[in-house]
């Protein structure tokens, strides 16, 4: 047997299992806020073209509308100015798109802290149980932020200081984007960097650091919860928008049951 019709097997017989790490994508979809002065992205919208109508008797279909980064979304490298030379959306090689995973769960520290930072010496830890992180593969960071990605407020999780919401330490970015053979990081937060890191420095270490290094991010993960710390495929595709920044994008895990 073909190794794809031995993985068609392995899907069919449940030996291998889909994961949908995607959130859906709708008007309630949560969008990051930035403070004054800076520029918003829209949210997603629906607009009607025709439905079985007048319009258009026989189809339905519509006009949608939505920042690159919104959702479950890819980040390529020249999102940042760090990463300005980089690759673009479109320019990011399929072969990429399928890629191992690992899954470091940081859940109950999370919960006890919103605040909290993923360093290096836990990085550490979790290779010495699992192995090393893997080759041209994605850290997926999970902190239970999916449980409130369906009510914005809860999500963004900001008072009058900003938002509270978990990430990865400055050191620990910078390690991960130019010590580690990771392709990128993925998290279910409304971005790779935590609420607080507009404060940090260098501000946004987890975009300035693995964009800067030609690597990736991958935000608002749902369904980490599911999937086993090895022994993951994931399967990203973002939209190939030429010169796009990012692009929302599904996201399947292969997961061995
Ligand atoms: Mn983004």
């Amino acid at each position: 047997m073909s190794v794809l019709a031995r993985l068609l097997a392995a899907l069919e017989g449940g030996e291998v299992e889909i994961v949908d790490l995607t959130a859906p994508l709708s008007e309630r979809t949560p969008i990051i806020q930035l403070p004054p002065p800076f520029a918003n992205t829209r949210g997603f919208e629906l607009q009607e073209i025709s439905r079985y109508d007048a319009r258009g008797p026989a189809w339905y279909w519509n006009n949608f509308s939505a920042g690159e980064h919104v959702g479950t979304h890819f980040d390529a490298p020249v999102h940042w100015i760090t990463g300005k030379d980089g690759l673009d959306v479109s320019q990011v090689p399929p072969a990429q798109l399928i890629a191992p995973a690992v899954v470091i769960d940081r859940s109950r520290e999370c919960a006890a802290d919103p605040d909290y930072l993923l360093e290096i010496d836990e990085v550490r830890a979790w290779e010495s149980e699992h192995g090393s992180l893997p080759a041209g593969g994605w850290l997926l960071y999970r902190t239970g932020w999916d449980s409130r990605a369906s009510n914005q407020e809860a999500f963004l999780n900001a008072d009058e200081r900003g938002p509270h919401t978990p990430g990865v330490s400055v050191d620990c970015a910078r390690w991960l984007a130019e010590e580690t053979p990771i392709l990128g990081i993925g998290v279910e937060t409304v971005g790779t960097d935590a609420g607080a890191a507009h404060s940090f420095d260098p501000p946004f270490p987890c975009h300035a650091f693995m964009l800067g290094a030609g690597k990736y991010g991958l935000t608002q993960l749902a369904n980490l919860a599911k999937l086993p710390p090895t022994g993951v495929v994931l399967l990203v595709a973002p939209l190939p928008i030429v010169h796009g920044s990012g692009s929302p994008a599904r996201v399947l895990a292969l997961a061995p049951r």
